[in-house]
């Protein structure tokens, strides 16, 4: 049996911006991941800092901060098979430069900052960032 897992997934401020919403959900979709929650919104930079904690004291932390708070971003929790490493394939590397053909960074992300989408890095954290944008009756099967 094929057990489902969970994964934070953001549209973030560039790629919402820019009208690229639309485009990324649908990728989504063909990925074979189920939308279990989603929420727009504009983040402050407490909320920003919380979220990118683990990146405090870095050289890019403040300028990232700006950039994700510069704009309204979508947050969604998505649940396929092994989401974790699926929505990471679906996005690309960091860096758009490195990003294979056909990934949202490589199609929509402009830089190493700007790279139009954020994907949980494992089962801790993407039950960290889950917990930190919804609820539990948000998630609930
Ligand atoms: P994310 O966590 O957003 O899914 P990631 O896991 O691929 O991306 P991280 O190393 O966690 O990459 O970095 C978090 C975010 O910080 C990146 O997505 C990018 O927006 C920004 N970032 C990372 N490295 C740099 C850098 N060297 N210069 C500028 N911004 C950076
Ligand atoms: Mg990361």
């Amino acid at each position: 049996m094929t057990q489902n897992e969970r994964t934070l997934a953001i549209i973030k401020p560039d790629a919402v911006a820019d009208g690229h919403a639309g485009a990324i959900l649908t990728l989504i979709e063909k990925a074979g991941f189920k939308i279990l929650a989603m929420r727009m919104m504009h983040l402050n930079r407490q909320q920003a800092e919380g979220f990118y904690d683990v990146h405090r004291g870095k050289p890019f932390f403040e300028s990232l901060v700006k950039f994700m708070t510069e704009g309204r971003i979508i947050v969604l929790a998505l649940e396929r098979e092994n989401a974790i490493l699926k929505w990471r394939e679906v996005m690309g590397a960091t860096n758009p430069v490195n990003a294979a053909e056909g990934t949202i960074r490589k199609l929509y992300g402009a830089s190493i900052e700007r790279n139009a989408a954020h994907g949980s890095d494992a089962p801790e954290t993407a039950d960290y960032e889950l917990r930190y944008f919804f609820s539990s009756v948000d998630l609930l099967p």
